[in-house]
């Protein structure tokens, strides 16, 4: 008799322990369901993760069972990822959620539904052209080992991702390849774009050259501005296109309230990279960079650093530090987009 009730105690006592078992999900177009073994849903909470765009449940005293996967890849326009995982008897079930995407929760029996709705208000209202600068034939410059192509690209699209968070973001091109610069603006103006940023690095014939620096679109330059901006608008003649980028005829009222935005945002962006990073500041500068040139929109273009300096590169050869200064631009972007 007492053997049994020891044994009544311990099979007890891991019932309480087990809690409740997450048996199976099912997902069909923006319905997504979790079933419980014990026809029971245990307790909950919901949350919204705003810098992910993700619902965050969960499900406390509960386990999974082995036959649910970690991730499940749905990518429609609701979900793109759902992801499992289990800390301390708490079971978390990650939704990460499309662009602009409502979601209601309700349990009964043993089931939990989300219900997943596209938002009627958009909640992104302004659209950034993010522009990896060079590309395929046009390596741009090279230098300690990197072209500058290759590192302009993984910068953009950490960027780009960054700023997906808050803004329709579009890439001018998101691989390796030759792009001419009128078009880069022109993807810009198709889109009726608000802002557009592109992304270099900047180099010295002397390699002690280094810092970043941040320009925007100015019919005036200083002789150093102009010394960078031939540089960056050489790859068109360079690579054989003979069209040149046009001039976009903005009246001098919309020139100069663009010229000021573009300088507001370049002095925080830069601001956040040396802050951030700890690189030299070299300064923010008005220059006549023909990918600017060509955007109705507020633009900037950013130096982030030199390939020719091996103290530069040692940050912008890491991917780490690619990160950073995507999401130092990104800062600088949002203080006055929003
Ligand atoms: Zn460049």
């Amino acid at each position: 008799m007492k053997k049994i009730v020891i044994l009544m105690s311990i099979i007890l006592f891991s019932f309480t322990l087990l809690g409740e078992t997450l048996d199976r999900t099912t997902y069909k177009s923006g319905s997504y369901s979790i079933f419980f073994k014990e026809r029971r849903v245990p307790q909950y909470k919901t949350r919204y993760d705003k810098g992910q765009d993700a619902l965050v449940i969960e499900f406390s005293n509960s386990t999974i069972s082995r036959t649910v996967p970690n991730t499940l890849n749905v990518d429609d326009k609701f979900v793109d990822t759902v992801a499992m995982s289990t800390l301390n008897n708490t079971v978390s079930t990650t939704i990460y959620l499309a662009r602009g995407v409502d979601y209601k929760v309700a349990a009964s029996g043993g089931e939990l539904r989300v219900t997943l709705t596209k938002s009627t208000t958009a909640k992104k209202k302004y659209t950034i052209i993010v522009d990896a600068g060079h590309g395929g034939k046009d390596s741009g410059a090279t230098g300690n080992g990197y072209r500058e192509k290759d590192i302009a690209l993984d910068v953009a699209k950490y960027l780009a991702s960054e700023l997906r968070n808050d803004y329709k973001v579009i890439l001018t091109r998101d691989s390796d390849v030759f792009i001419p610069l009128g078009e880069r603006a022109e993807i810009g103006n198709d889109a009726n774009a608000d802002f557009f940023i592109s992304i270099h690095l900047n180099s010295a014939s002397n390699s002690s050259g280094n810092g970043s620096e941040v320009f925007y679109y100015s019919k005036k330059e200083s002789s150093y501005a102009a010394e960078v901006a031939k540089f960056e608008n050489s790859v068109d003649s360079k690579y054989g296109v003979t069209e040149p980028v046009s001039d976009f005829i903005l009246n001098d009222i919309f020139y100069r309230a663009n010229q000021q935005k573009s300088a507001a945002v370049a002095t925080d962006v830069l601001d956040n990279i040396v802050g951030d990073i700890g690189l030299r500041k070299r300064g923010v500068f008005g220059a006549n960079f023909a990918v600017l040139r060509g955007s109705k929109s507020p633009s900037i273009l950013v130096e982030i650093g030199f390939i020719s300096n091996s103290g530069d590169m040692s940050y912008f050869g890491n991917d780490y530090y690619k990160r950073v200064v995507a999401k130092s631009i990104a800062e600088g972007v949002r203080k006055h987009f929003y």
